[in-house]
């Protein structure tokens, strides 16, 4: 280690700032205060004032470790929409002012054929989580955005468009970027048949880019109560699960599934609505096993698969076609002392469609 770079450690554990968050200090606990330090911006690194930060499921998931490795006290929030308030002295592609977000990664190793390739999430050696997980350091916890700044390597802070406000650009960094990204990867678009299961923050997002994509957009929910929402989006037609008459209308139309759901249901019936080399692509999370029928995907050569987040330049190519396109998450804001109250909401799918925490009720 050279002399500039104890220095710089120095500097920067000296000059550490004093952040105000929100954290559940346990598994499971409710989310209170909790003061934390962000480091000073390095020479790579952009440290944003963050305006808002949207709430999603994955939060909840984590905050009662429901995927397991969860770290305490866990500070939520990877929907990050913001202003850049200083940058490091090698920071080329932003300025103090600019509006800027940061989604699920702060880092990666940024050196092998995943991280070439764009696609950071893949990382082959590690990508860091933008919550709990470690710096590349193996030691520093990072911590969401349910706090008011954030100190972020220049590579992990996309540009958001002028033409989007920052509280409804926020759920675009999760939301937004998990289902554009396998929209894009299976070629949603005009001549094809796009189904979206699961009208939450995901999911409403994926009906509003599909749409702008210019496939063919159904959405699946369990009753008809988001209807008349999932049409204002952009879906020509809409499917309640509770209603076997329309389930099995619904056999064999789709090319591409997109399946949001936070729970394991059946996955069985969505894949019985899959064309003949249709695809369904999980990128809902729950913990629980799912139970897969041979004989759904075997006669019709269909396949079944997964995806996460999206790459730094694929969230950029993201950020701008909704700017192109005027498409905003559908926003319920909230202060922050209402989080706990929103995850129980968010449980119940109590919310039309994401919550969006505004920073500056972090007091
Ligand atoms: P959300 O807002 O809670 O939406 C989930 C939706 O799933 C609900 O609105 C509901 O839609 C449907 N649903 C819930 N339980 C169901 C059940 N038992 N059967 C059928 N449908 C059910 O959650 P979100 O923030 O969109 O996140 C969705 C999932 O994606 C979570 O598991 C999250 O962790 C995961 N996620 C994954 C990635 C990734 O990289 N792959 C990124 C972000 C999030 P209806 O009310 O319309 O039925
Ligand atoms: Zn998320």
């Amino acid at each position: 280690m050279s002399w500039s770079t104890v220095l710089g450690e120095f500097k920067m554990i000296k000059t550490a700032i004093k952040t105000k968050a929100y954290a559940a200090n346990r598994c499971g606990e409710e989310l209170k205060p909790l003061e934390i330090q962000r480091r000073e911006p390095g020479a790579n690194d952009v440290l944003i004032d963050i305006k808002f930060c949207g709430v999603c499921h994955s939060d909840v998931h984590q905050v009662k470790d429901e995927w397991g490795g969860a770290r305490f006290p866990m500070v939520p929030g990877h929907e990050i929409a913001g202003i850049v308030a200083s940058i490091g002295e090698q920071v080329t592609r932003f300025k103090p002012g600019d509006r800027v977000g940061v989604g699920c990664m702060v880092d990666s190793c940024k050196e092998c054929d995943s991280c070439n390739d764009g696609l950071e999430q893949y990382c082959e050696n590690r990508m860091v989580l933008t919550y709990n997980d470690l710096e590349l350091d193996g030691k520093t916890p990072t911590h969401g955005g349910y706090s008011d700044h954030i100190t972020v390597h220049e590579r992990f802070v996309v540009r958001i468009p002028d033409e989007l406000a920052l509280d409804k650009a926020a759920p675009l960094l999760c939301a937004g970027i998990t289902t554009y990204s396998p929209l894009m990867h299976w070629q949603a678009g005009p001549g094809k048949s796009v189904a979206v299961v699961g009208l939450g923050g995901l999911g409403h997002m994926a009906v509003k880019l599909a749409n702008a994509m210019g496939a063919n957009v159904t959405a699946i929910s369990r009753s008809l109560n988001k209807k008349t929402d999932a049409e204002a989006m952009g879906a020509k037609d809409y499917l309640a699960t509770s209603d076997p008459s329309s389930v099995e209308k619904a056999q064999e139309r789709f090319d591409l599934i997109i399946n949001t759901v936070s729970s394991a249901a059946d996955m069985n019936t969505y894949l019985g609505m899959l064309k003949r080399d249709g695809v369904m692509v999980l990128v809902g999370a729950p913990n629980e096993p799912l139970p897969v029928q041979a004989f759904s995907l075997i006669p019709k050569r269909r396949s079944l698969a997964g995806s996460t987040i999206g790459g730094i330049r694929e969230t950029q190519e993201m950020l701008d076609f909704c700017g192109q396109h005027n498409i905003g998450a559908d926003i319920e804001i909230i202060s922050i002392d209402k989080i706990n109250e929103a995850y129980e909401r968010l449980l119940k799918s109590d919310v039309r469609y994401r919550f969006v925490i505004d920073i500056a009720s972090l007091q």
